[in-house]
């Protein structure tokens, strides 16, 4: 299973459509300060399902539309489609017959998000858990956010221990815990 291309539309800077092609091998995204090459990586996270707005910079969820400038008026929606070949047929089941198909978050404002997968309506869970089964996905230690490596290097040993968990991915568990301790 890999990513073949992303497509953006209104998402944060990416206001006119965007197709990016994305080829076999390592692939990097150079530009100036501000160009939005992390716009491009929270746009991957986000439609893998990402739901926590801190993740993306923002304060709420629909930060993440194009907010305007003063030449070009606020969208209203913002879209990201993720192409996902699947000639290797490592994708989980219920979406494994496909040599390729895609997933598609859209956010309206007011309205919350709506996701599809191979232009069927699916909840959040479903394309989170498509991501989870194929050890990717938007709380994927193999994302690594930007400043996040100088942050841990600095980090008192308990903050670190917090980065470290949030990058496995277990920080939920901690929460959980939490939780019913206080039970
Ligand atoms: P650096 O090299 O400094 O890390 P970068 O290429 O990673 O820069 P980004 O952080 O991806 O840049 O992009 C930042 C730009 O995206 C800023 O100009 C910011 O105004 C713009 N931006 C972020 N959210 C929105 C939004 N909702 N609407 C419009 N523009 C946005
Ligand atoms: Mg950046």
């Amino acid at each position: 299973m890999r990513f073949d291309r992303l497509r953006l539309n209104g998402f944060k800077s990416f206001v006119d459509p965007t197709d990016l092609v994305i080829r076999e091998g390592l692939t990097g995204v150079v530009g100036p300060n501000g160009c939005g090459k992390s716009n491009l990586l929270e746009a991957l996270r986000w439609v893998m399902g990402e739901n926590r707005p801190t993740a993306m910079r923002g304060e709420g969820m629909e930060d993440v539309i194009f907010a305007g400038t003063t030449r070009r008026n606020a969208r209203a929606h913002a879209e990201v489609s993720l192409s996902v070949d699947n000639r290797d047929r490592l994708a989980p089941a219920g979406f494994n017959e496909d040599d390729q198909f895609d997933i598609t978050r859209r956010i309206t404002r007011d309205a919350g998000s709506a996701y599809k997968i191979a232009g069927k309506d699916v909840r959040a869970r479903d394309v989170q858990m498509l991501f989870a089964d194929a050890s990717t996905g938007a709380h994927s230690p193999a994302l690594v956010r930007q400043g996040q490596i100088s942050e841990l290097i600095s980090a008192k040993p308990k903050s670190r221990r917090r980065i470290l968990e949030e990058a496995a991915g277990i920080s939920g568990l901690y929460a959980r815990r939490h939780e019913a301790e206080l039970k």
